[in-house]
Formats: C-alpha cells, sequence, structure tokens
C-alpha cells in the first residue's frame, strides 16, 4: 500500500528566533501541500547529528542538496511507510550523523513527508504519528515545560544555568496554560521591581544578571505561590557550557563536580525543584547516576547527554544515569529515529519531555509529536516569544 505520493518538493530559506538563516519545504501530492521547517540549537551536544551551513553562516548548501540530491530521489517513487522515506535520506548521506548532506536537509523533508501522509490519509498529525510509531495517544495531555527566566548560553550567562522552568500540575492543560500566563505576568512584575525592565533570552524568559544562584528560585517559587501554586520548578543546567578544565565555572567562581552536586543537594531541599537537565558535562555519567542515586524522585534528564539517539537512551539507562530525556527531532535528523528513541526511552521506563530548539521557527510539530506518542511532557520555551507560544496553541487545539 502507498504511504505518501510526493509530486513536488520546494526549500526556503526562511530566519529562525534569532534572525538565523533556517529551512522550510514544501512538499505536495495528491492535491495537498504540506510545510515544514527545521529549528536550530546553540548549546549542542557534542554527538548531535550535524547542521550543516555555508561558510558566512547561510543554507544556501543546504537548499542546494535538497534540490539535487533528495528531491530526484522522492518525486513519483512510491513509499510503502514513512521508515522507507526515512532509511532513503540515511542512504543519500551514507554517514551516520548526517554529516554529508546535513540533519538540516533530512529533518524538514521527513517531517513534511509524514505531514503529507496524515493529510492524504485523511488522519490528523497526531492520530498518523501515533499510528506510525505503534504508540497509544496518552489520555493526559502533556505536561508544560515552560521557560520563564533564562541564563546560560542562551542569556550571555547572565545567571549559570540555561533554563529556569515552570512545570503546572494542573489535570488539564487548559487550565495549566491560563496559570502559566499568570504567574509569568507575576514573575514579570517581580523582576521589574528588583531589576527594572530586563531583556529576555534566546527562549523568551526573563534575564537578569544575579551573583546569587538561589535568587532565581527564590523569584520563581514566589511567582507560583502568587499565581495559585499547583506546580513546581524545573532547571536545564546544560552544565557543558560553562564546564572547564576538568571543573565548573559558576558565577566566575571554580567548582568541583562534587560541589556541584553538593548544590542540586541544597536547591532541592530548599525549593520545589523536581527536574533537572544536563546536571553535569556530557561526558560525566558518573555523576549522573550518583545524582540519580542520591534522589531518585527527582527527573535526572538527559539532553546533551542523550542526543536522542536510541542507542546513547539504551546506554545511558543501563547505568541508571538519568530517568527522564529531552526529544529534539534535529538531533537525531528523522521522524523514525525519533520515534525510535521515545520508543527506547519508554522500554527503559523514563519519561519523554518533546523539545523545541532555542532558534525556532513557527512550525508545531512538537506538539503534534508529543501528544502522538504520549510523552511526559512538551517544552517550548515561554509563551512570550510567537515561535513558542504557537506550539502550547497548537497543543491546546489538539487535546480540544
Ligand atoms: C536545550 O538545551 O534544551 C535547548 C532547547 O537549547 P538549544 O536548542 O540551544 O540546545
Ligand atoms: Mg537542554
Amino acid at each position: 500500500m502507498t504511504y505518501v505520493h510526493i509530486e513536488h518538493i520546494t526549500a526556503q530559506e526562511i530566519l529562525d528566533s534569532r534572525g538565523k538563516p533556517t529551512i522550510e519545504v514544501e512538499i505536495s501530492g495528491g492535491g495537498y501541500t504540506a510545510k515544514a521547517a527545521v529549528p536550530s540549537g546553540k548549546s549542542t551536544g557534542v554527538n548531535e547529528a550535524v547542521e550543516l551551513r555555508d561558510e558566512d553562516g547561510g543554507v544556501s548548501c543546504v537548499l542546494k542538496t535538497i534540490e539535487s540530491e533528495i528531491t530526484p530521489k522522492l518525486i513519483g517513487t512510491e513509499f510503502a511507510s514513512q521508515k522507507e522515506i526515512d532509511t532513503l535520506l540515511r542512504g543519500i548521506d551514507g554517514i551516520e550523523n548526517f554529516s554529508r548532506i546535513g540533519a538540516n536537509s533530512a529533518l524538514p523533508i521527513s517531517i513534511g513527508a509524514l505531514r503529507l501522509a496524515a493529510m492524504q490519509r485523511g488522519m490528523e498529525l497526531s492520530d498518523h504519528i501515533a499510528d506510525v510509531a505503534g504508540m497509544q495517544k496518552s489520555k493526559q495531555a502533556p505536561r508544560l515545560y515552560v521557560n520563564v527566566i533564562n541564563g546560560g548560553a542562551h542569556a550571555d550567562f547572565r545567571l549559570p544555568f540555561q533554563e529556569y522552568m515552570i512545570v503546572p500540575e494542573h489535570e488539564s492543560v487548559h487550565d495549566a496554560y491560563a496559570y502559566i500566563v499568570k504567574a509569568i505576568e507575576i514573575l514579570g512584575e517581580l523582576i521589574e521591581e528588583r531589576y527594572g525592565n530586563v531583556p529576555l533570552g534566546d527562549e523568551g524568559g526573563y534575564s537578569f544578571v544575579s551573583e546569587m544562584i538561589e535568587e532565581p528560585f527564590e523569584l520563581v517559587s514566589l511567582a507560583i505561590e502568587k499565581a495559585g501554586g499547583n506546580a513546581h520548578i524545573a532547571i536545564d543546567v546544560a552544565a557543558s557550557a560553562f564546564f572547564e578544565g576538568g571543573g565548573y565555572r559558576v558565577n566566575g567562581e571554580r567548582m568541583t563536580k562534587k560541589a556541584l552536586g553538593g548544590l542540586y543537594e541544597k536547591l532541592v531541599q530548599a525549593f520545589p525543584l523536581k527536574s533537572i537537565e544536563d546536571p553535569f558535562e556530557e561526558h560525566d555519567a558518573e555523576s549522573f547516576t550518583a545524582l540519580h542515586a542520591a534522589f531518585p524522585d527527582i527527573l535526572i534528564v538527559g539532553d546533551d547527554f542523550t542526543v536522542t539517539d536510541p542507542e546513547r537512551i539504551a546506554e545511558v539507562a543501563k547505568r541508571e544515569a538519568a530517568n527522564a530525556v529531552i526529544i529534539k527531532p534535529n538531533q537525531i535528523g528523522t521522524v523514525s529515529d525519533t520515534l525510535e528513541a521515545i520508543a527506547v526511552a519508554h522500554d527503559v521506563g523514563w519519561k519523554t519531555i518533546i523539545s523545541h530548539r532555542s532558534g525556532e521557527t513557527l512550525d508545531t510539530f512538537i506538539a503534534d509529536l508529543a501528544v502522538g506518542t504520549g510523552a511526559y511532557a512538551m517544552k517550548a520555551g515561554s509563551p512570550l516569544q510567537d515561535v513558542r507560544r504557537v506550539k502550547y496553541e497548537r497543543l491546546l487545539e489538539i487535546v480540544g
């Protein structure tokens, strides 16, 4: 049976939320047209699939690859499954990490074909994803991991950690979103009282300078309380970004990994902190394991550490070095590989958090992916930025 019939592909350059060029494709067939755009990370893991660019940062080399190498192989070909398309894309690259054609050429094609297939089958994208993945859409909508304060590489290290997030615990995702909007407004007022007008970081979170590691936690806890409670804090430490010469540099001071572990212990005791992403640099599995053993009830989340790679996720699970994982399709390069990473994570009993990138577009694919795979959460930044807000709105639309 034909999975998708592709008649036409065009690719163009668009700008992401940081004003950097990226790729958008349009794939059509059978009277339908699907679009897909690829985001771009800044604090990337060393083992991520490769994002190719021209020497000056442009993407004309990627546009050329799509036109001359990918399009001729897809048009008019009968595909029986998403896997067949994605295997073909891998074959065109010929190297494991997409370093020849770039994950930024493969992923928009892969997502565009998935969307077109859903249209041709007359299915909702999230239902189609569940079907392709052989997964159950969960009855409960994904939780929201919402960035409210930005630091680290996303805000010139004005604060040491990259992301301070609020995770509402409301049953209804509509209630959770309404709560978040209120909490962000309250937090904005609290920050303005102390710091005046502050800039927003790459993902739309407030960004101020503070030497006190606890201060963002105090402010977020207060905003949670004032907005009515029923939420907790998650952080993305993105520790590889401040790992130097065998130690960590936090607010200008050097810290051993043991001291950093001790800091997490204090923070967990003092604040409603329940989820810690990339707490140590991406090669230090031992420290991840120790932290997970010390706090079995806290989510220890891999991102740079696991890079949406099924084999890495299985390996990290064996070492008991995490219990949750960030899923970013462009870290691995195709829809099929992303679905496999999610399947492996669910098999080992981990929570999956479907994530945007810091350089985003208006594409809302991650919302459908989160619902279609029954993910634990969706992490999409602050709704103060349009490219993030549309993803939350798409999620609300899907769950109805
Ligand atoms: C992250 O680290 O989780 C993130 C979204 O940032 P980036 O896209 O820069 O990797
Ligand atoms: Mg991260």
